[in-house]
């Protein structure tokens, strides 16, 4: 306590020497106008503040005009920055996969200026639990084995739908803020893990909208149709490639009104509700996918992009 006040003291009497204030400030503005010396600056700001697993993090850096190029990385891979011009900065989204483990990571952000300078930051990013719940099921052994042919089946179409997270188009197809693909209430099923006859399931990766068999399915965002055919466990499924690494996915639709390689505008009819696939009855299962993470499609209705 006394050394804290002792401590005090010194530093008071230090910066309540005015020739002190003096020779440090034409120290930094000559610091500043050097231009050998003037480093860049930035400033960065995180949405939400705090995140957790199956989120969306959405940076905005700020930075002094020299700056030309920016990229980052955060869980060892790259964060792909846009120019935001309306904001006057550069946009990040990282999606936080929902099966990453609740930690204290780093994200670093790299800056490089006109003349070569380059800068690193780094930035704790604290990753918290989810608490998705888990939903304990018994069902009789024909419904949750599958036959030899089946499982062949299963595993091809889950080949093919890997590929397509290899898509990586590198500008914003988006424009502003996303929209709802559909009218009804979103279920808080995302991230549940599935306990069936004692054995673990894989996670449910999207959230289930209630809605009857036919109802319109919108774009919520501009994109491009990079999958559109019937899969066993999804049934018939549509893969939207927004640009940039993010994915938006449809399944047990009964009707897909667009073909692979189709552009889609913000708010266009692409498919129509339905319950084809392993599916109880009509609903929309709504997926996300961020640069590969498996995210909670919810958090993009609360992006703040317009
Ligand atoms: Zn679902």
């Amino acid at each position: 306590m006394k050394r804290k006040f002792l401590s005090c003291i010194v530093k008071r009497k230090i910066w309540s020497n005015k020739y002190t204030l003096v020779y440090l400030s034409v120290f930094l503005s000559l610091l500043y106008s050097s231009p050998l010396l003037a480093k860049p600056s930035i400033n960065v700001t995180f949405t939400p503040k705090k995140i957790k697993q199956g989120d969306i993090l959405f940076i905005t850096v700020k930075a002094n005009p020299g700056i030309y190029k920016i990229s980052g990385s955060l869980f060892d891979k790259p964060v792909h920055f846009y120019t935001d011009s309306k904001r006057g900065s550069y946009v990040a989204l990282i999606g936080i996969d929902m099966e990453t483990e609740p930690n204290l990571y780093i994200l670093s952000i790299f800056l490089e200026d006109e003349s070569g300078r380059e800068m690193k930051k780094d930035y704790k990013i604290r990753v918290k639990s989810a608490k998705f719940g888990i939903q304990r099921l018994t069902l009789p052994k024909e419904k949750v084995e599958l036959d030899e042919e089946t499982l062949k089946r299963v595993n091809l179409e889950q080949e093919k739908i890997g590929k397509v997270w290899d898509i990586f188009t590198e500008e914003n197809l988006w424009d502003g803020n996303f929209i709802r693909p559909i009218e009804g209430k979103f279920s808080g099923s995302f991230g549940l893990r599935r306990i069936i006859n004692d054995e673990p399931k894989n996670p449910h990766t999207g959230i289930d909208i209630d809605a009857p068999e036919g109802a319109p399915v919108y774009a919520p965002n501009h994109g491009r149709v990079v999958f559109a055919d019937e899969h066993f466990f999804s049934g018939k499924s549509l893969v939207i490639d927004h640009g940039m690494g993010l994915f938006t996915m449809y399944f047990h639709l009964s009707e897909i009104l667009v073909a692979t390689g189709d552009s889609v505008k913000k708010g266009q009819i692409m498919a129509k509700v339905g319950k084809s696939g392993r599916a109880t009855g009509p609903h929309l299962h709504w997926g996300m996918r961020l640069n590969g993470a498996r995210v909670n499609p919810a958090s993009l209705i609360n992006l703040p992009l317009e």
